[in-house]
């Protein structure tokens, strides 16, 4: 018995060494406090104590909505949306379509940093040119234009095309599909920042047409205008999302955003 109990107390040290010896590794695993501190950070390098990005469980499919977006047009209905104007727009099929004279078309919501995913089609009857073919547009916080228009073999000038910011940037590349053909927008959008009705940091937009990067980080002049300087003036730190009624049938078809949030790094 004596014996038998000597085998089990060793049996159970090593079971204890193994538990700790594997413990300390995933330890390990989760971080390190004795590397040096990231600058301007309060983190070491692979700090443990570094928090967590939220999970996010991302669209069924490519486009889809991720778990934290707010769904903006799901195909059904305009209960996220008002007009700006006269009358509403159609909603039938999936899709949403400008109705030509009705009017912009704004969210009730209001946002910041967001990011944006917006999918459109030209219309297939491919009528008028240049500025008149295809035209609507998506204005962030109602002031900056992501122009949307049928830039498939149709002149214009060049910060006027599809994906431009218009009158500021033209987009990196013509990305575009034939008329009638669904299209992606994928925007990075940062809001300006201002103190006291001063700007202390201008507005930036990323944005990918149809997966082709057409805008990096760029640096916006200020609010749209045709034919004039953009400049910027004091607004809200948050505004609604606009899409412009430019007398052309242009769809619309599952939007989504998202707010950015910063979640682990002094704001600057
Ligand atoms: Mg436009």
């Amino acid at each position: 018995m004596a014996q038998g109990g000597w085998a089990v107390q060793r049996i159970l040290l090593v079971l204890l060494t193994a538990f700790a010896i594997f413990g300390q590794s995933v330890n390990h695993d989760l971080g390190y406090d004795d590397t040096p501190m990231l600058p301007g950070l309060p983190f070491h390098v692979h700090d443990p104590q570094r928090p967590h990005p939220p999970v996010v469980t991302p669209g069924a499919q490519a486009g889809g909505a991720p778990s934290d977006a707010i769904v903006l047009f799901d195909g059904k209905d305009l209960s996220q949306w008002q007009s700006q104007g006269r009358g509403s727009w159609k909603v039938a099929d999936g899709y949403l379509q400008v109705v030509p004279g009705a009017g912009d078309l704004a969210t009730k919501q209001k946002f910041g940093d967001v990011q944006l995913h917006v999918e459109w089609a030209a219309p297939v009857e491919i009528r008028g040119n240049s500025q008149n073919r295809g035209n609507s547009g998506i204005f962030l916080q109602g002031r900056y234009e992501v122009q949307v228009l049928d830039s498939y073999q149709n002149p214009t000038y060049a910060d006027g095309q599809a994906g431009a910011l218009y009158g500021q940037w033209p987009p990196l590349a013509n990305a575009t599909r034939k008329p009638g053909e669904w299209q992606s927008y994928d925007i990075v959008f940062e809001a300006p920042k201002f103190e006291a009705g001063k700007l202390v940091k201008p507005a930036y937009a990323t944005v990918f047409l149809n997966g082709v990067l057409l805008h990096n980080r760029q640096v916006l002049m200020g609010a749209t205008v045709h034919r004039q300087l953009a400049q910027y003036a004091a607004q809200p730190a948050e505004d609604s999302l606009v899409l412009q009624d430019h007398q052309q049938p242009v769809r619309y078809r599952n939007i989504w955003i998202r707010r950015l949030a910063v979640y682990d790094r002094p704001e600057k």
